[in-house]
């Protein structure tokens, strides 16, 4: 399969170009040239499918010319070794848990996946890549565990400078090896701007081996689709309208919701919905796209003013503003009324939501109080487990959260990171001297 840029159809490269390089020459984002449908052979036999095998089909359907069956397996064999269960709230609201791998959330699918898939692709190369990461959280810890320890790798995390959890500025900070974490003085943009202007920098490229990690890698964002195909698999009724509430901020994970349903998946509507950094919902209102300085939340993870995934939203669907608003409804919601629903959720549920699951929660009840269904499939994706967001989690909750065992052990670890300010040449300096 051949990928191009978002910025040039015809500037086209393979998949291990588009793979190692991350990001298209010309600044663009890679896509397939096609994305092709599953058989609906496929979609009556998903019962009887595992995880496993709904990831190995998906992912056939797009890498399978690049990688041999045998490998892909192996690839899936160790990407998916944790669930994603659909728990049912009510007869209409299901929340897919997505926090079940190593570093609590969802991230650690795509960044498993493509770990595996550049150690592949390296393995006969005496060149060594430099991975680098703007993170808001979640992505460095999970890029940083699926490249812990692998040969040939070096992963360089970048993140803002008191703008982390203290759960998470431990697992960025803490893994040491073939991990690098720098502290950025500055925002989580600032970190993406850095990354995205060592990628254009030709003296740059010529001295190291640069490669990207966040979800803008093709490797990263096509392996997100797997789990909307398992969530329907794990639905009852599938004549019923399903309805996706995706939790988004660099708009990844909706990306490759709608990548799924471009494969086929019948959604008959995908809900993005963002905290007070709202660009995205302003575009559906009112066709203009305007970036903005990022602004703090509880949902921290989806702190992002520019998303980066929104120039893929836009090629999938040719620029069209109308098409995009058919297939995506967007809202925005404030930190006093994530706190509103994580107790909602609490006194009615009983069930323990973190502030980025709260912020689906409220935009899938907002879509519901707008469009009428008699009956439908609700799916809310809860990207992070609640003890990621302990502080937040027990204060709004008043309850005491278990943390789990894979995260406990980092947070009795020491902290090493390197302090940056946000000016380049001191990023650019660290690169070529380490
Ligand atoms: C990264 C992240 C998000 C946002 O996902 P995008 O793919 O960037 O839209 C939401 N919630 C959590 C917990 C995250 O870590």
């Amino acid at each position: 399969m051949k990928f191009y840029s978002t910025n040039n159809k015809t500037n086209l490269v393979s998949f291990k170009e588009a793979v190692l390089n991350g990001i298209a020459n010309d600044g663009g984002l890679f896509m397939p040239v096609e994305i092709p449908k599953l058989p609906q052979a496929f979609f009556s036999s998903l019962d009887k499918l595992s995880f496993k095998e709904i990831s190995f089909i998906a992912s056939r359907q797009i890498f399978g010319q690049d990688l041999k069956d045998e490998i892909l397996s192996e690839i899936i064999n160790s990407t998916i070794t944790f669930d994603a269960p659909l728990v049912k709230l009510n007869n209409e609201l299901n929340i897919l848990e997505l926090f079940h791998g190593p570093t609590l959330a969802f991230k650690d699918f795509g960044a498993r996946f493509m770990a595996n898939v550049m150690a592949y692709l390296n393995k006969d190369s005496d060149r060594e890549i430099k991975i680098l990461v703007a993170t808001s959280g979640d992505t460095g810890s999970a890029v940083a565990n699926g490249f812990y320890k692998v040969k040939g790798i070096n992963v360089v995390l970048l993140y803002p400078s008191q703008k982390v959890s203290k759960i998470q500025e431990q697992q960025l900070t803490t893994l040491g090896e073939n991990i690098s974490a720098l502290e950025v003085k500055g925002t989580f943009d600032d970190c993406q701007r850095l990354v995205k202007q060592a990628f254009l920098d030709k003296d740059l490229l010529n001295h190291c081996n640069l490669s990207s990690a966040n979800s803008i890698n093709i490797a990263r964002l096509l392996p997100q689709s797997f789990y909307y195909f398992y969530a329907y698999s794990q639905i009852k009724d599938k004549s019923l309208p399903l309805i996706i509430s995706v939790p988004s901020g660099n708009f990844g994970n909706l990306t490759a919701g709608l990548i799924a349903m471009e494969m086929g998946l019948p959604v008959h509507k995908f809900i993005a919905a963002t905290n007070a950094n709202d660009v995205f919902p302003k575009y559906l209102e009112t066709s203009v796209f305007q970036a903005k300085p990022s602004v703090k939340t509880l949902s921290n993870a989806m702190d992002v003013g520019n998303p980066s995934n929104f120039v893929r939203i836009l090629d999938l669907y040719n620029h069209d503003h109308n098409l995009i608003k058919q297939k995506i409804f967007s809202t925005s919601f404030s930190d006093s009324e994530t706190i509103e629903a994580m107790k909602e959720i609490k006194t009615k549920y009983n069930y323990i939501i973190d502030p980025h699951g709260a912020v689906g929660y409220l935009a899938m009840k907002k879509y519901l109080s707008e469009n009428y269904y008699n009956q439908f499939n609700g799916v809310i994706l809860e990207t992070a487990h609640p003890a990621k967001f302990a502080d937040i989690v027990e204060d709004v909750l008043d309850t005491k959260i278990e943390v789990p065992e894979r995260l406990q052990t980092c947070l009795t670890k020491k902290k090493s990171s390197i302090e940056i300010s946000k000016d380049y040449i001191d990023f650019k300096n660290f690169i070529l001297s380490n």
